[in-house]
């Protein structure tokens, strides 16, 4: 069989796996259930957002792009995965081990922690993902050709709880294969990493980007809050590239000095020279377009 047929193969029987486990998620709704427990974050935050006072002016459901912002979390938590965003990670994997296998390795498992204390688990993987995730945000930053596609992320002037999912999504095709590698590394399957990827990371992302004004003290300097990553999302900063770029943990940008919270400033949103097309189409084609 040739190369690319096995991937596609690969592929293939990857995706058919990850379909049929979404399908089911979603028509048996329960407490344990993925899929509903990210709905219900979405809607504590929503609700957060209704009734705790606002970081910025803007209503709810009239903020500039809520309904653009909305469709995108579908867009990108269920149809991309349903065309095959998971296989992707997988067969980024099969891939992997085609190369090592030229140098006598054949599997990616250094060590398995799968029957260590659950606790544990969870604190390796969390902390592996968001270290990964951290890095990945700001290459996004650094690379004028990466930039392209997270500009439309940044160029939103007005942020509410759905705002996190509204990016491109060859931006995620691009990082969230290569980060699965750490985690088959550890002995998790794709199913594992899809489970984590979207309970952990994705509810964290509809709490940073929600329009509430509460001050979080200490707690700034340990996770991200709506607050750090405001300045995350603002232009009056002190550099041109960027800072807060933890998903969320911000002791990574403690340590690498890029932490931003100044006492005495309002973070004013969005991007200098904002030429991001207001409709997803647009938004979909631009990093394509020349300057
Ligand atoms: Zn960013
Ligand atoms: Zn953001």
């Amino acid at each position: 069989m040739s190369f690319l047929k096995e991937i596609s193969t690969e592929f293939q029987s990857q995706q058919t796996a990850i379909v049929a486990f979404i399908k089911h998620s979603i028509k048996t709704p329960s407490f344990t259930n993925v899929y509903y427990c990210v709905l219900a974050a979405y809607l504590l935050c929503f609700f957060l957002e209704v009734v705790l006072p606002k970081q910025r002016k803007h209503g709810v459901l009239n903020r500039k792009f809520f309904w653009q912002d909305t469709f995108y979390v579908f867009f990108n938590d269920l149809f991309i995965y349903l065309l095959g965003f998971f296989a992707l990670c997988a067969t980024t994997e099969f891939v992997f081990l085609k190369i090592l296998a030229v140098f006598n390795i054949h599997s990616l498992e250094i060590v398995s922690i799968k029957k260590w204390n659950p606790i544990l688990q969870i604190l390796i993987m969390f902390l592996i993902q968001d270290f990964c995730e951290f890095i990945a945000h700001i290459l996004l930053h650094r690379s004028n050709f990466l930039w392209r596609f997270h500009k439309i992320h940044h160029a939103q002037e007005e942020l509410g709880a759905a705002s996190t999912r509204h990016f491109h999504f060859l931006e995620m095709c691009v990082f969230k294969p290569i980060i699965y590698i750490p985690f088959a590394m550890i002995g998790y399957s794709v199913l594992d990493y899809f489970l984590f990827q979207i309970t952990v990371q994705n509810v964290w992302g509809f709490f940073t980007h929600c329009n509430i004004n509460v001050k979080w003290g200490w707690l700034n300097y340990i996770i991200n809050t709506p607050q750090t990553h405001a300045w995350h999302h603002a232009k009056n900063i002190p550099n041109k590239y960027g800072v807060n770029y933890a998903s969320i943990l911000n002791i990574w940008d403690i340590l690498f000095g890029y932490f931003y919270l100044p006492k005495d400033k309002t973070p004013i949103l969005g991007v200098d020279k904002n030429d991001v097309p207001k409709n997803f189409i647009g938004q979909l084609f631009y990093p394509f377009k020349k300057n």
